[in-house]
């Protein structure tokens, strides 16, 4: 089961698809260094975890729902010894949030096992899918990180890096992945490159990474990014190798999102610190739209790094006005409808003696439906404050990602149904300004050439079957959704 709504993060962003991360350390503790690695990547997915570890050829796997923390615990790790190591943290974008769907998934390949973790979505799944039962192949789970392990399992011929690249020519989509076998660590990333995946070397070793964040926790230094359409495959006899799959007509197009919001704020991505980027897009917001007001409040965490810029660009202090409840992240505990009519107080909770009688810049990253902020903007009044310019450092979101993010239909999508002035109004804030498109790529340093902007723009990189129900819950008998 998803998680419930209320306890999503506070502003009511979208919510990111998962994290990966791997590595084969020969004499190390990989077990640790994997659970280390994923802590790091933790705010990527909440709903599972899991980590892989192959201890002379026996591959054994741990998963479960819950966090990192909930999941692993010190005579886990103690058992998992081993050479190299996956592991993996969910939020599911294909698949209900089952045990069966956690990750790393495993499969039998020519008496060798092999273990796999994605981040990202499949756009052609179930044409492969079907063709893959055609041919016998049985399915347990409902997720498209299965038909890439069954690919790559049923790609019986050759060695693994062969059948890892057959299975990349395939698979159409946004993915990242970290693939472990009895004696080799694979990590793969779509040739268009949407979702990060990142290189580092922990003590002379290969590590495999979302994010940059999970070099820094374990002390390893961040080599380089895999490239879109790359395969990295180390193994003891030959070391690191790399292989390319080429892909016609197809273009860099990174996940601008993974700079707004998705990827941690002290992650460098396409060689740029996240929170410098951040800082830049509330500079490029006081600029578009200057205000008087008296204090700037980011909505915390993701808000934060956009306020102090938009505060440096226009002299209004910045302070914090809304205290984060810290340990929200996810809980299997459902709140009961009491709690959950309060929805917003179980995350954030208004400093009063500051707010009151101010004008307020409230500076936070999207608004995806718009229900939260609107909540938000009724708590900061009701707390006192004068006035409420809701200042966002994206620009609005009118079309759905097809590519990993879990951001809602069209419908749902508050930007795709009205006009700004008519979110301002239905969210009850004094003023209200996105970021333009323009602003926002000029605060990554970055030419639009080497993004994805499709929920912005409905500029679609990579082409989505028109027939394509985009439904999490396709396999499953759950409503067909509208793209
Ligand atoms: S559609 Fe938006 S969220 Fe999805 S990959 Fe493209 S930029 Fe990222």
């Amino acid at each position: 089961m998803p998680a419930h709504p209320s306890l999503a993060r506070p502003g009511g962003s979208p919510r990111d698809a998962c994290g990966v991360f791997g590595v084969f350390a020969p004499g190390y503790d990989v077990a640790r260094l994997t659970y280390f690695g994923l802590y790091a990547l933790q705010h990527r997915g909440q709903e599972s975890a899991g980590i892989a570890v192959s201890d002379d050829g026996e591959v054994t796997v741990i998963k479960d729902l819950g966090l990192v923390s909930q999941v692993f615990n010190e005579q886990m790790l103690s058992s998992l010894s081993g050479q190299h190591a996956i592991g993996h943290v969910r939020y599911s974008t294909t698949g209900a949030s089952h045990w069966q769907n956690s990750q790393p998934l495993v499969r039998a390949r020519n008496g060798d096992v092999v273990a796999l973790g994605h981040n990202g979505n499949l756009v052609n799944t179930t044409a492969l899918r079907d063709e893959l039962v055609a041919e016998g192949v049985r399915f347990t789970g409902t997720t498209d990180t299965e038909v890439i392990t069954a690919l790559i399992a049923h790609e019986a011929e050759g060695d693994l890096l062969g059948a890892v690249r057959t299975a990349v020519a395939k698979i159409r989509g946004a993915f990242s992945a970290a693939v472990l076998s009895g004696d080799a660590l694979v990590g793969f990333r779509d040739p268009y490159g949407v979702r990060p995946l990142c290189l580092g070397d922990y003590e002379g070793n290969p590590v495999i990474s979302s994010e940059t964040a999970g070099f820094d926790i374990i002390g390893a230094r961040f080599v380089r990014e895999i490239q879109p359409g790359e395969v990295v495959i180390v193994d003891a006899e030959h070391g690191l190798r790399s292989a390319r799959v080429e892909l016609e007509g197809s273009r860099p197009a990174l996940c601008i999102f993974e700079f707004i919001y998705f990827a941690r704020p002290d992650s460098v991505l396409a060689g740029r610190t996240l929170h410098e980027c951040r800082q830049a897009m509330g500079r490029h917001l006081a600029e578009e739209a200057p205000v008087e007001a008296d204090l700037v409040i980011p909505v915390p965490d993701t808000g934060i790094p956009a306020a102090i810029g938009y505060s440096a660009a226009s002299g209004i202090p910045y302070t914090e006005g809304l205290i984060k409840n810290r340990y929200v992240y996810r809980t299997f505990i459902q709140p009961d409808d009491d709690l959950r009519q309060r929805g917003i107080r179980m995350k954030l909770n208004p400093l009063t003696a500051i707010i009151k009688g101010k004008r307020l810049v409230v500076v936070d990253d999207s608004i995806v439906r718009g229900n939260t902020t609107g909540k938000l903007v009724d708590m900061l009044m009701s707390a006192g404050a004068k006035e409420v310019h809701l200042r966002i450092s994206s620009p609005p979101i009118k079309w759905p990602c097809f590519y990993g993010i879990d951001m809602a239909t069209r419908t749902e999508l508050i930007a795709a149904n009205l006009s700004v002035d008519e979110i301002r109004r239905k969210v009850g804030a004094t003023t209200l300004h996105y970021l333009t498109l323009e602003g926002l790529q000029a605060s990554t340093g970055l030419p639009e050439s080497q993004f994805c902007r499709a929920c912005f723009s409905g500029e679609y990189p990579i082409a989505v079957p028109e027939e394509y129900a985009m439904c999490k819950l396709r396999f499953e008998g759950g409503a067909a959704c509208e793209p």
